[in-house]
């Protein structure tokens, strides 16, 4: 399929704010994934292609050309930095903070402390930033859970409303990052299909600069 483009995205939160910049781009799905079953989705647009991954697969499927493009958050693309894909775009969608969080009264953030995350690698950066050399411990979801039950000192995890927190007790010690999705683009794809990537990628612009 020499002209068909295949976008990547997340159900949820980033599929939900991304319709509308798409939609401006002319791109509409014709199922809703929410309802569906189906994995690839027609569109509007018969050259284009919705693929529906599991958001921390995006930059695999968009970096080995599963997909020509794709819509993911910059926490997953800093976990994923040596996967070579272009990032043309903040599409300022998703928005939300990196933050280390605690138990409130534990000790202020130091040295070998245990760090719970999904996050390693912005984790590891920020606390080595710092110069402090911690523990981290790689989970996979639930993070909040490691401060109270003694499994970590501390957790680094994405923060929007506060209530994930909240509800367990736990309070940001501090702000690591804002993070919001971004658009990433195959590096060969944009070679080969140039005239219609960058025709995508425009109008998705100018839907973002609408929005903003
Ligand atoms: P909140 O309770 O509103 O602070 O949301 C925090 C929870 O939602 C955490 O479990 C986060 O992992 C998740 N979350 C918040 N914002 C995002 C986002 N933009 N992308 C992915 N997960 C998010």
């Amino acid at each position: 399929m020499p002209n068909q483009i295949r976008i990547a995205v997340s159900k949820g939160r980033i599929y939900k704010q991304a319709l509308p910049l798409l939609a401006q781009a002319d791109v509409e799905p014709l199922d809703d994934p929410e309802t569906s079953r189906k994995l690839i989705l027609d569109t509007s647009d018969p050259d284009i292609k919705l693929v529906i991954i599991r958001a921390t697969d995006v930059p695999a499927y968009v970096a080995y050309g599963g997909a020509d493009m794709g819509v993911a958050g910059k926490d997953v693309l800093l976990e994923n930095e040596r996967l070579p894909v272009y990032e043309p775009l903040d599409l300022g969608i998703a928005r939300c903070r990196m933050s280390v969080a605690g138990l409130p009264e534990s000790r202020p953030l130091g040295r070998r402390m245990r760090i719970a995350t999904k996050y390693v690698n912005s984790a590891r950066k920020y606390f080595a930033s710092q110069g402090l050399q911690v523990e981290i411990i790689k989970l996979y979801g639930s993070m909040e859970l490691a401060p109270v039950l003694g499994l970590a000192d501390a957790i680094v995890d994405l923060v929007d409303t506060g209530a994930t927190l909240m509800a367990n007790g736990l309070v940001e010690k501090a702000h690591i990052m804002d993070i919001s999705s971004r658009l990433v683009v195959n590096k060969a794809s944009m070679k080969t299909k140039h005239a219609r990537m960058s025709q995508l990628i425009e109008d998705i612009k100018q839907a973002v600069e609408v929005e903003q």
